[in-house]
């Protein structure tokens, strides 16, 4: 399949200009395809050739300018044009076959009513399987839809409707210019909810079969999408651009959600069933401010070309977290930030695979699949965060105004936003792009400091180092805060704000102000999170922290806290068994539930790929004995004794208490074992081998829903049978007949810790067969799959050496290389940690 590079797409964007697409989808020829006619009118220079991207199940017919194009003319997924003239019309009909991927137009069957769902997703070169189309982002267009359907559907698209629909034939107005990567629809038997805001019509929508959980929180999204637009309204001068606000929750969805212009799309995990923490529910939030940023940032305002993906998603990430915050009731979503989000883009960063935020040049699609990734959103927002706090706020803002005002809707680039960003502050940000947006890797900031026999400061410095292999340092600004611990409390004494400066302090920045002070118990380095980087503590602040964590007041300096420890972890600069030990002394009083469940999991997983077999069980016990002890303290129904309970759901080898929870004893009274905790305890048992088959199934038969589907296909891969791990490898291997979420659910549960000798086999099998696995899934599933598959809990120098292999073998698809790049690192890391 050919691939679209970057310098056929600029060859493209000066060949023609793109005046509208007419679409019309027939959506009632049978379950395999739909129909689609799809008319282009384009201009281009006289006698120019070029070509269009369509993925046919059958080609109809094409006609350029009336004449229809020779049988030739669509090779692979593009249909040459030749002899163009000035005004063009090209006609497209074709069957198009629907996808169970979650790319083109997705078909799903709802396990739990029989209902048929389709949803489109055209990110990030799936258009040509819903339409013909010149597939880029930078030849914007409008966007006009037709479909027809059976007629008790329900029918959305990115455009208002025109009118009412009529035995089952549904039109849409003409959109705005926008990409063809953002056209979607959602059609069949949604149930929705409508509302208004401010002169936009709103729309939520999901399955019948999740109607009663999407009433029971319509409130809470709805208020959430109002506040959201206010504050996005407050800080930009240009009103949201696309009529109507809808928001689709949809099955089998591959992203968290997609941003399509009038009708964002979200995985509909995001529909709750079961009891969820307040951080969950924050999570969800954060998402729709993230999709909402995007109707600026990215759809009215769209990169060239995929090498700026960072000015959709860094900006949207940024964005979201800060307006979600300051907007709706979800006040922490900073701290969150702090703890997981900057973790993903560290861990990323830190990788062989890493890249800078704005590469210079993303050479085609497949490249920039991988783009999407924790450096384009996480690191990126950090780095705005961190920008923001050097330029300020009021020029930051005015800033993107200018940017909006001069490229509605058209395309920009990273020397757009620099020169708009540069003109309102009034600073040349050239060097500060090219150190933050144009290297990849991070700094270390590490405490030094010096003390007097008396207990203070002789002299405080801040010491930046990098990697050997990327030697920048970067101006950073930062908080430094000095804190006490007192009877009750680690009391925050003095915070300072300063600039590290390499080109005037060489990597090593004195604080004299603190010379003299007392030292404190914590001098705590990034205090308030203003700037990226890795954080080390000095080794009396280290030393304290077993006592000084948990006496913290502002959940933010816990978050950076606990994040520079987990950091050290990673690292192999301490022992995971310290970090169990500290988890047992600190987070059982710890009140944030983000906290609570980040460090739990990062430490569960580290505990898995680090621990050596003797140490891992005790190493589990204690995890599982701080859970119990958060369990003891919450109160009745809240999300930390949700937290806990999971958290030692995932620990415990207590078989006999998870089959009492699930029989209803012992269970902490407010504690609902509802239909996802029930599914959490069948997890463990089957890992465990106390669960069987029939169990797996009896619970099924329970909860006949697409989330019971993946949870026992899950619950069946993970048991320690020989016979399981062979239907679940065969299945997330090859069998395309299945979903991408049930490929995924069957990866999720392969490899477990406890079955290693029963796996054996699979190591070698991974390296063998992965390469014919990427060939058979798109892009986002295979990616998936080659991450969860990776046998990383069997770490040992022999899975190094096959990595080795497979990464020096020409030809392996982009996402597999990366993932086995990525992965590996992760085994190096655990071997360097002992295993
Ligand atoms: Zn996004």
């Amino acid at each position: 399949m050919p691939i679209l590079s970057r310098d056929e797409a600029v060859t493209r964007a000066a060949t023609i200009t793109v005046t509208g697409y007419e679409i019309d989808l027939d959506l009632t020829t049978g379950a395999e395809t739909f129909r689609s006619r799809t008319t282009v009118r384009f201009s281009a220079q006289p006698g120019a050739t070029t070509f269009v991207e369509v993925e046919p199940a059958t080609l109809g017919s094409a006609r350029l300018n009336g004449t229809p194009l020779p049988a030739d003319a669509l090779v692979e997924h593009r249909l040459t044009l030749t002899g163009l003239v000035a005004d063009n019309e090209l006609v497209v009909e074709a069957d198009m076959a629907y996808s169970n991927t979650g790319e083109g137009l997705h078909r799903f069957v709802d396990p739990a009513d029989g209902n048929v769902y389709l949803y489109a997703h055209s990110f990030l070169d799936a258009a040509r399987r819903i339409f013909a189309c010149f597939d880029q982002p930078d030849l914007k267009a409008p966007v006009r839809l037709s479909v027809t359907a059976p007629e008790d559907w329900l029918v959305a698209a990115n455009g208002m409707p025109a009118g009412k629909p009529s035995g089952g034939r549904h039109e849409f107005a003409p959109t705005p210019p926008m990409s063809t990567y953002l056209v979607s629809l959602i059609a069949g038997p949604y149930h929705a909810r409508t509302a208004e805001h401010d002169g936009i019509p709103l729309a939520i929508y999901c399955r019948q079969s999740l109607a009663e959980h999407l009433d029971a929180d319509a409130d809470e999204l709805f208020t959430v999408t109002r506040q959201c637009l206010d504050r996005y309204h407050e800080m930009f001068d240009v009103r949201y651009p696309y009529g109507h606000y809808q928001q689709a929750f949809v099955p089998e969805f591959n992203a968290g959600a997609m941003e399509n212009p009038g009708l964002v799309t979200f995985r509909d995990e995001f529909v709750f069933r079961s009891a969820v923490t307040e951080s969950e529910r924050e999570l969800r939030a954060v998402v729709v401010a993230h999709e909402m940023a995007h109707m600026w940032f990215g759809d009215l305002v769209t990169m060239k070309w995929w090498d700026d993906l960072w000015l959709n998603e860094s900006f949207a990430d940024y964005l979201g977290v800060r307006v979600a915050g300051d907007a709706t009731r979800f006040h922490g979503t900073w701290t969150t930030f702090a703890m997981g989000d900057k973790a993903w883009g560290l861990r990323a960063d830190q990788r062989p695979s890493t890249h800078p935020v704005a590469p210079v040049e993303v050479a085609d699609t497949a490249m920039a699949l991988l783009n999407f990734d924790g450096i384009s959103y996480a690191k990126g927002a950090a780095v705005l965060k961190q920008l923001v706090a050097w330029v300020g706020e009021k020029p930051f803002l005015a800033g993107l105004n200018a940017h909006f005002a001069a490229h509605a809707y058209g395309n920009a680039t990273l020397a757009d936003l620099l020169a708009a960003l540069s003109e309102a502050s009034g600073r040349d940000l050239s060097g500060w792009a090219d150190v933050w947006l144009r290297r990849a890797q991070v700094n270390t900031l590490r405490a030094e400091v010096e003390c007097d026999p008396d207990g203070r400061y002789t002299a405080v410095a801040l010491a930046q180092t990098a990697t050997p292999d990327h030697p920048t340092l970067r101006p950073h600004r930062l908080g430094v805060g000095l804190y006490d611990l007192t009877a009750d409390a680690a009391v925050l004494r003095r915070r300072i704000e300063l600039d590290l400066d390499p080109a005037t302090d060489g990597g090593r920045t004195p604080v004299p102000e603190l010379t003299g002070a007392a030292a404190p118990d914590l001098l705590l380095v990034n205090d308030g999170d203003l700037t990226y980087a890795k954080i080390r503590l000095d080794a009396a602040s280290a030393a304290a922290l077993p006592k000084v964590l948990p006496a913290i007041g502002d959940p933010l300096a816990r978050a950076v806290l606990w994040a520079a420890v987990l950091d050290t972890v990673v690292d192999a600069e301490r022992p995971v068994a310290e970090l169990v030990a500290l988890v047992l002394a600190a987070l059982p009083v710890e009140t944030e539930v983000i906290i609570v469940e980040h460090v739990l999991r990062t430490t569960r997983t580290l505990v898995d790929r680090y621990a050596v077999a003797e140490a891992r069980p005790a190493a589990l016990d204690l995890l599982a004995q701080a859970c119990d002890r958060m369990l003891g303290a919450a109160d009745p129904g809240s999300s930390g004794q949700l937290a806990a309970a999971r958290g030692l759901i995932g620990a415990t080898s207590d078989t006999a208490r998870l089959r009492g929870w699930l029989a209803g004893d012992g269970v902490p009274a407010g504690l609902a074992i509802d239909a996802d905790l029930r599914w959490l305890i069948r997890y463990r048992q089957a890992v465990l081998g106390d669960a069987g088959a029939d169990d797996i199934e009896t619970e099924l038969a329970g909860d006949r829903s697409a989330t019971g589907e993946q949870w026992a296909a899950r619950c069946h891969a993970a048991r320690p049978d020989p016979d399981a791990k062979a239907r679940a490898w065969a299945t997330l291997i090859g069998d395309t007949s299945v979903s991408n979420r049930l490929v995924e659910s069957a990866a999720a549960g392969f490899w477990q810790r406890e079955q290693l000798a029963l796996t054996e086999s699979y190591v070698q099998r991974y390296f063998a067969e992965m390469p014919e696995m990427a060939k058979v899934r798109p892009g986002q599933v295979a990616e998936q799959v080659a991450i969860l598959a990776y046998p990383t809990v069997a770490a040992a120098p022999r899975i190094r050496e096959l990595a080795a292999d497979l990464l020096a073998t020409a030809d392996l698809p982009a996402v597999l290389r990366r993932a086995v790049m990525d992965c590996d690192d992760d085994v190096r890391r655990a071997l360097a940690a002992g295993r």
